[in-house]
């Protein structure tokens, strides 16, 4: 079968490789479609430290089960699945404690097992023990089911910080994980959501069809102010960073209204991981200040379910379908942002 295999930065090829065979207690699956999105960017650039090469990378995963080891329960040939990306071990004290997005043994699709970027893809055993196979309910499609480990992420990130009815909510950063997060503060019950992102051409892709109540371009308009205005002089009650940009999360601090609660989703690059803040605003402010790490196999699940039921549309923000073939261009694509979700196709386009 055609993989895609990552050999270390820049070296990410197209080849033949043996197709898997599932063990016992494993699911072998047809990969349907896989999503690329900035950390498959991030691998190809610098590699990661989690990931030791070579490697079949791809992590937002989309399929048809082929396979279904004999000691495996509840899954059969035929059955359309979605798979978890993030893999906790469900021992830890983080797991014990429902924290699954930070468990100490953590282990990634296409990380520490080969990944989705693949015609086929055996789903590993700890994957089925951390209930991580979701079934894609009655005909949504695979492409749609791909997008459900992002939106998972954000709604982590989301549950952190408690956003919920009346907050008017600032996503910095218009990317397709900024748009999850405008689509996502909707659903959950956000009265006004805008977003800013310095980059004025992905500002108008993603607002052209998120529709945020305000789309702020940085480059030319006055964020601060803006935010200011429209929000009755009080600030954001939300501000959600999905931007590497430390900056971003700078001016987060110094624009959340009192009481407000910041997410800092976006990581920033490991050498530049330093800010600079006033203390003694997040102290006057009571500002709730919050991480965000990958997802529970229970939030991908409620994602999926989210898409399912169109609180969370994602078809609009697929905007590239490529083969397999075309790996290297879809992440070229999604670095410079002109694409906001990029599928690959393995079976095809
Ligand atoms: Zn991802
Ligand atoms: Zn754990």
């Amino acid at each position: 079968m055609k993989a895609a295999l990552f050999q270390g930065p820049g070296d990410l090829h197209v080849i033949d490789v043996d197709s898997p065979s599932a063990a016992p207690d494993e699911l072998k699956i047809r990969v349907e479609s896989c999503a690329t999105c900035g950390t498959d960017a991030k691998i190809f650039g610098h590699g990661h430290p989690r990931l030791n090469p070579p490697q079949i990378i791809g992590h937002e995963i989309a399929g048809e089960i082929i396979e279904v080891g004999k000691d495996t329960s509840g899954y059969s040939v035929g059955d359309r699945v979605q798979i978890i990306a993030a893999v906790p071990c469900e021992e830890c004290w983080a797991c014990k404690a429902g924290k699954q997005g930070i468990c100490i043994n953590q282990t990634s699709m296409g990380y520490q097992y080969p990944g989705g970027f693949a015609e086929e893809m055996i789903v590993p055993a700890a994957v089925l023990k951390a209930n991580g196979v979701n079934i894609i309910p009655g005909d949504l499609s695979f492409d749609e089911a791909s997008v459900t480990e992002p939106l998972a992420c954000a709604l982590n990130a989301q549950r952190l910080i408690h956003v919920g009815d009346g907050d008017t909510v600032l996503v910095m950063g218009a990317g397709p994980i900024g748009c999850l997060h405008v689509r996502l503060a909707r659903a959950l019950g956000a009265t006004k959501v805008m977003l800013a992102d310095v980059n004025g051409g992905r500002l108008h892709l993603s607002a052209d069809v998120v529709k945020p109540d305000r789309a702020i371009d940085m480059s030319s308009e006055d964020l601060a102010a803006i935010v200011l205005e429209e929000t009755e002089g009080i600030g954001p009650s939300v501000i959600i960073t999905a931007a590497p940009a430390g900056v971003a999360q700078e001016q987060a601090i110094a624009m959340a209204a009192p009481g407000g609660r910041v997410s800092f989703f976006g990581g920033l690059p490991k050498d530049k991981p330093l800010i600079t803040v006033d203390s003694n605003v997040v102290h006057y402010k009571e500002l709730i200040l919050a991480g965000a790490n990958g997802s529970s196999p229970a939030q991908n699940a409620e994602a999926l379910a989210l898409i399912a039921s169109g609180k969370v549309p994602v078809a609009d923000l697929i905007t590239h379908r490529l083969p397999l073939s075309q790996v290297e261009d879809a992440i070229h694509a999604v670095t410079s942002g002109e694409a906001i979700k990029v599928v690959i196709k393995p079976q095809g386009v």
